[in-house]
C-alpha cells in the first residue's frame, strides 16, 4: 500500500518556515503556505500546493482556510513573539491536532508549552549543538539531542572495530549504549542482530546517555 500523504500548513515563510515548506512539498505532501506578506506568498506559490496571504492571528481568516482539517500546522513566526503565541492559541482552540512551533527564547518556549503547543523547536540552538558535535569529532556524522541526558548519534566505524560483531565488542554491557541501526553505503540494517559484523566506514546509529555515548565514541569505536 502506498504511503498515506499527510496534509500540512506552514505559517510564516521566513528561512525556517520556508525550508520546512519546500522540503515537505518536494517530498510530495500537500502543503498550504501562509504568510502575511504578499511577496513571500508569491515566492512560495511554486513550492507549495496553495499559498495564501493571511494574518494567522485572525481566527476568521484561519477558519475560512479550513485550517482545522490539517493534520499538522507549523508556526514559524520568529520575531513577532506575540503573533506566534496568539496564532498557536487560536490553532489549539480550533482543535488542530498537531501544532509545532518555532520558539525564539526561553520565555517564548514556556508560554508555548502552557498553551498546548505539541512540539517546540529551537532551530538555531539545535543546529548550533549539532555543528559543535561535528566540529569536535571526526567520528560523529550526526547528532540528535533527545533530552538533557540522552542523545542519538551516528558514529563512523574505524578500523578498530572492523570485522568484529556487536557481541564481540560487548557494547551494551561495556558502554551502556544500544545500536539502533547500521548504515553501509545505501543499505540500512535496522535493529541488527548481536552477531552482526561491523566494517570500517559503517555508520552506527547509537542511542544512550550522553556520558556513555562520549565514552563509546572515544574508546569503543
Ligand atoms: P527566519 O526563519 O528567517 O529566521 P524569523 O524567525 O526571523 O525567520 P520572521 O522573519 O519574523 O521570523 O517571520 C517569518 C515569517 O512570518 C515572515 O515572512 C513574516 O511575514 C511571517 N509572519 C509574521 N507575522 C505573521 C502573521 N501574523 N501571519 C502570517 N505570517 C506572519
Ligand atoms: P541567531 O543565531 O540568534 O539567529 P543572528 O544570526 O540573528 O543570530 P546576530 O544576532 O545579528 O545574528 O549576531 C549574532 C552575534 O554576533 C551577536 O551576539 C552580535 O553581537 C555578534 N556580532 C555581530 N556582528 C559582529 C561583528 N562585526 N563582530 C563581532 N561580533 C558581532
Ligand atoms: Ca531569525
Amino acid at each position: 500500500m502506498a504511503e498515506q500523504k499527510k496534509q500540512f500548513a506552514v505559517i510564516g515563510l521566513g528561512r525556517f518556515g520556508g525550508s520546512v515548506c519546500k522540503e515537505l512539498y518536494s517530498m510530495g505532501h500537500q502543503v498550504l503556505a501562509i504568510d502575511i506578506r504578499e511577496e513571500k506568498v508569491n515566492e512560495f506559490a511554486r513550492h507549495s500546493t496553495h499559498s495564501v496571504i493571511a494574518d494567522s492571528t485572525d481566527e476568521k481568516a484561519l477558519q475560512s482556510l479550513g485550517i482545522r482539517n490539517f493534520e499538522y500546522v507549523i508556526v514559524a513566526i520568529g520575531d513577532n513573539i506575540q503573533s506566534s503565541i496568539l496564532t498557536t492559541l487560536v490553532l489549539k482552540e480550533m482543535n488542530v491536532e498537531k501544532v509545532w512551533v518555532k520558539a525564539q527564547n526561553a520565555y517564548h518556549h514556556k508560554v508555548l508549552e502552557k498553551i498546548g503547543a505539541d512540539r517546540i523547536i529551537h532551530p538555531e540552538h539545535d543546529m548550533g549543538v549539532r555543528i559543535a558535535q561535528h566540529l569536535t569529532s571526526d567520528k560523529i556524522v550526526d547528532y540528535i539531542e533527545l533530552s538533557e541526558e540522552y542523545s542519538i548519534v551516528e558514529l563512523l566505524a574505524t578500523k578498530k572495530v572492523h570485522n568484529k560483531t556487536i557481541v564481540n565488542l560487548d557494547i551494551r554491557a561495556k558502554y551502556g549504549c544500544t545500536i539502533l541501526a547500521i548504515k553501509r553505503g545505501e543499505d540500512i540494517n535496522v535493529s541488527p542482530m548481536p552477531d552482526e559484523l561491523i566494517y570500517q566506514e559503517d555508520v552506527l546509529i547509537v542511542i544512550g546517555h550522553k556520558r556513555d555515548l562520549k565514552r563509546f565514541e572515544e574508546d569503543g569505536i
